[in-house]
């Protein structure tokens, strides 16, 4: 077979291997085995050494053991039950080989009267005498090599042997042992300067454990490869759409501008002029807005709003709750009050009849700008012109979810995407290599850091006085009791002990909140606080992401210990937005560990979420941070982008090499089926 037929086997079904029927594949998908080269990806978990033969007086009991015997005794009992029991020997002493389960005639076959054989399994020791049960090898002389080695041991699943295993596994090894490189020199020289096949080879049979080995970073790389290569297809897809450019002069961007009692920051200016320039070419928009907590980006989305209304289209903006939805249109009332664009507002709690009038008005233009939660999406929702569609706190959207928005808006629709969500710049890549990224680094300038402290939980009484002070103040407080049982019941409890108890003691004053209350009741309760009703509000961590209380100052996390380092930086984001100093008191169990300590203290030196987003992912590794099941994407069966982010680096400067010519798309197809990658390209449907 050539380069490409190998490549072209590699991704065929295992069944199309000799020796493997229906029952077997089904072992190995259990194992998620499913194509030929998912065997190749599967590395030995450890090795066997089975490469010193022993003579029968050096042997030790409970460890593996290759002898070479001569059989001298066979003992069948004929009652159920008992072990087939073979006697052995060489020239320095006896053993037993017993087998459980097994015909006379397969032993007698395996292990000839008077032959001499190869013997390797674990020792043990009975009655005076060791025995070998159920050998894993049984081979005659001529067959040695094939045992006395260090064999490579696979996480195996009941009713596969090792046996099976290893002879499907060395088929294929062998087959690829000469197979030519893909890559060319340049390539391979920045990442360790092996061939795949002489990789995959020693990551298999060497017994050379350290997963970071030039060899593990070979194969490593070409996954990274591949999941790049497969965002950067579907951007290259979006891009060779063209749309209408949007012609809109500045006046009415200056009159928003003149209208705030702030001015904007460079960074958030130099995004506006990223987005109008989106706005303005014949490409698709298909922006990401990724900015911490608080660090204003919902004017830029306004402003992108107003500018595409300038252009004569409408813009449609989704938010994930109502609450959240509300709080945009409300701002967005304020801040378009002196223009003559018209906003409407729709949710699940829109009364039919006024939905009828909303629908009819859209599909004539009268309406400007819809904002929303998932009702905007609607099926009767039909705009007359719609020119952008914003997502604000998008971060559970995976590519697909992200591409059908997109075509929803029809072929000259933008789209701008909003996350708080901090994610670490080497996963941007792998996760939004899609889009284009704007990130939102510098805070507003008058905003003062959060300030943050940590406390001991018997210490709670110390911080009574505070929260008095607070409220005497006219700030208001976050109390965040997080789940600490598996049962959702008991962590309700929590947070309800915790109301009763504060109840007590700041009479009237205190609210709550939790997951197992319904929409409406959740609504209500933040109404309450945002409308100072309340000042403490009690609850699990369903405090909405993104809305904006300027009046709370403080938030207390209980056991703090339970959270993750980016979590407890979401949580502390919710304060501090107004003008009096924000704190964040960290409550903990004694006897912290040692990586819980170090969130804490990574939390009180810093309020940079990006920073923490990458301390998160070192503490956590990176499968964890974002819950990769929601992004859509498949997590990384190999590469981890916390040790191979030069691998990254290296793979984003391939890319644009490959871009530059169309036939390298096929040539890399391969890789993209090895990874299951090429189906995500194949489902979605683009305009
Ligand atoms: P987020 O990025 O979390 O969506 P917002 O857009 O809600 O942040 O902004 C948070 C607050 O900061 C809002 O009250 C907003 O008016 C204010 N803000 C935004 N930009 C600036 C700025 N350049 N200077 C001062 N305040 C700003
Ligand atoms: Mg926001």
């Amino acid at each position: 077979m050539n380069q490409l037929e190998i490549q072209d086997f590699l991704i065929k079904n295992v069944s199309k291997l000799n020796g493997v029927g229906p029952k077997t594949k089904k072992l190995l998908k259990q194992k998620k085995i499913e194509k030929i080269s998912d065997f190749l990806l599967s590395f030995p978990k450890s090795y066997t050494d089975r490469s010193n033969i022993q003579t029968l007086d050096k042997l030790e009991i409970g460890k593996i053991a290759t002898i070479k015997v001569k059989v001298v005794k066979y003992n069948f009992p004929r009652i159920r039950n008992l072990p087939n029991k073979i006697s052995c020997e060489d020239e320095k002493g006896k053993i037993d080989i017993i087998f459980f389960n097994s015909r006379e005639g397969y032993i007698k076959k395996i292990l000839p009267q008077d032959s001499m054989v190869i013997i390797s399994g674990k020792v043990s020791y009975f009655k005076k005498k060791y025995q070998i049960t159920n050998p894993a090898y049984v081979v005659p002389l001529s067959k040695q090599s094939y045992v006395d080695k260090i064999i490579p041991k696979y996480s195996l699943t009941e009713g596969l042997t090792e046996k099976v295993y290893r002879k499907l596994v060395e088929k294929i090894l062998e087959m690829i042992a000469g197979m030519p490189e893909w890559h060319n020199n340049t390539i391979l020289k920045k990442i360790g300067n092996v061939s795949w096949s002489k990789a995959i080879l020693n990551l298999h049979y060497s017994n050379d454990k350290n997963l970071h080995s030039k060899y593990y970073n070979r194969v490593a790389y070409d996954e990274i490869l591949a999941n790049l290569l497969v965002l950067s297809q579907i951007r290259l897809r979006i891009k060779k759409n063209k749309k209408n450019k949007k012609v809109f002069n500045n006046l009415l961007e200056k009159k928003l501008l003149n209208n705030f009692n702030f001015n904007l920051t460079k960074n958030q200016l130099k995004i506006i002029d990223e987005i109008n320039t989106d706005l303005k070419s014949n490409n698709k928009m298909f922006r990401l807005l990724q900015g911490d907590v608080g660090s204003g980006k919902t004017i830029i989305a306004f402003i992108a709003a107003a500018n595409t209304i300038n252009s004569s289209s409408q813009v449609s903006m989704m938010a994930p709750t109502e609450i959240l939805a509300r709080q945009h249109y409300k701002l967005a009332l304020k801040i378009f009050k002196s223009t003559n664009i018209n906003i409407d507002f729709i949710s699940g709690k829109t009364s039919i009849k006024e939905k009828k009038i909303i629908y009819k008005r859209l599909s004539e233009g009268k309406i400007n700008f819809l904002i929303g939660t998932h009702a905007v999406f609607q099926k009767k929702v039909f705009f007359k012109k719609l020119g952008l569609i914003i997502i604000d706190e998008q971060h559970k959207f995976g590519v697909k979810q992200r591409i059908e928005l997109s075509n929803k808006g029809g072929p000259n629709c933008d789209l701008l995407l909003m996350s708080a969500t901090p994610i670490p710049r080497t996963l941007i890549l792998a996760i939004y290599g899609d889009m284009d990224v704007s990130r939102l680094i510098e805070k507003p300038l008058h905003r003062k850091e959060i300030l943050t402290l940590s406390k001991p939980e018997e210490k709670i009484n110390e911080i009574i006085p505070f929260v008095k002070k607070q409220i005497k103040n006219g700030n208001q407080i976050f109390w965040v009791c997080p789940l600490i049982e598996e049962s959702k019941i008991l962590d309700y409890s929590a947070a309800v002990k915790k109301y009763n108890a504060l109840s007590k003691i700041f009479v009237g004053k205190v609210g709550l909140i939790h997951g197992g209350l319904k929409n409406d009741e959740k609504d209500d309760a933040l109404k309450k606080f945002l409308n100072k009703e309340i000042y403490i509000l009690v609850s699990t961590t369903v405090i909405e992401v993104g809305i904006d209380f300027p009046n709370a100052n403080t938030i207390i996390i209980e056991n703090s210990n339970k959270f993750g380092l980016s979590q407890l930086h979401q949580l502390r984001g919710r304060v501090g937005r107004g003008e009096s100093q924000g704190t964040c008191i960290l409550l903990y169990k004694k006897n912290l560990s040692e990586r819980a300590r170090k969130r804490i203290k990574i939390l009180k030196s810093s309020n940079d979420g990006f920073l923490i987003a990458e301390e998160d992912m070192k503490l956590r590794g990176f499968g964890d941070v974002l819950g990769f099941q929601q992004s859509g994407l498949k997590d990384f069966k190999i590469a981890d982008p916390v040790h191979h982010e030069t691998l990254f680096k290296i793979a984003e400067d391939n890319i644009k090499e490959i871009e530059m010519d169309v036939r390298n798309f096929k040539k890399y197809n391969f890789l993209l089926k090895m990874f299951d990658k090429a189906d995500i390209i194949n489902k979605i449907k683009f305009e």
